[in-house]
């Protein structure tokens, strides 16, 4: 089974059966993928890089590293210092993968917009996960949509999460950005260093990943979009309205 970024940068691929996914959503997994990470492990004897030409590892602590591509921003891969297994980002995989998400990790940092209860925000503050970049902006968060295209997949190794923003109110403290601009002029906006990924725009649409926000938010899930491209590794069983594109907004998530 192969799997690549966004950008296709890093292409990899994998011969062992795979680890069932599990969904970890801690503070450091939510920053890159912008909402929630879901990884599946092999061992590194299975795994092959193909092609690696902005991979990049970013050391969170000393315990582990995490592979990012500098091209686009996607979060790929996970391991722990000295591991003959890496773990690499579901959403990153081609094609159907017959794996499901068995376990679900530290969700005590989940959000409070897709794991309530929801707290109301005045301002909402923003960070990547190697602090290049803090900004903020006037709360609460609002409603958030999770993209299944397969770019947001590819950039977050699981799905998208945003929520629309006025860019012209986000204030920025500290700022080292790099575009990714994609086959449908959406320009993504990451952070190289560390792959957080900080911002979407498209034509007069501008949204904000909802995972890099570190406080409460505000903001409830409202709605899944672009359902038709959905990995096979998970469902969808929350009720919320469902698009098999972009519903009718006229942009890409
Ligand atoms: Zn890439
Ligand atoms: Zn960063
Ligand atoms: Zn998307």
């Amino acid at each position: 089974m192969q799997g690549s970024c966004l950008c296709g940068g890093v292409v990899f691929d994998l011969t062992a059966p795979l680890r069932p996914v599990i969904a970890c959503h801690c503070t450091q997994c939510r920053k890159q993928s912008g909402h929630f990470w879901a990884a599946t492990s092999v061992p590194l004897s299975a795994f092959r890089l193909i092609r690696f030409d902005t991979l990049a590892w970013f050391h969170a602590s000393p315990q582990a590293k995490r592979g990012i591509c500098t091209g686009c921003g996607a979060f790929l891969f996970w391991q722990a210092t000295g591991s003959d297994t890496i773990s690499l980002g579901a959403g990153c995989l081609d094609g159907p993968t017959g794996l499901q998400i068995a376990e679900s990790w530290h969700e005590d940092s989940a959000g409070d917009y897709y794991l309530g209860p929801q707290t109301q925000a005045d301002t909402l503050h923003g960070a990547c996960l190697c602090g290049a970049n803090r900004f903020s902006l006037p709360g609460p968060m609002g409603e958030v949509r999770a993209c299944h295209c397969r770019q947001c997949r590819k950039i977050s190794g699981h799905f998208g999460a945003r929520f629309d923003a006025d860019p012209a109110t986000v204030v920025w403290h500290a700022r080292n950005t790099r575009d990714h601009i994609g086959p449908n002029n959406g320009i993504r906006t990451f952070c190289p260093t560390c792959g957080s990924g900080l911002t979407f725009r498209q034509g007069d649409r501008f949204a904000i990943e909802a995972g890099v926000i570190e406080n409460p938010t505000g903001g409830h899930l409202a709605r899944h979009v672009f359902v038709a491209e959905k990995a096979d590794y998970y469902g969808l069983s929350d009720g919320l309205p469902q698009n098999a594109d972009n519903g009718s907004e006229g942009t890409q998530a």
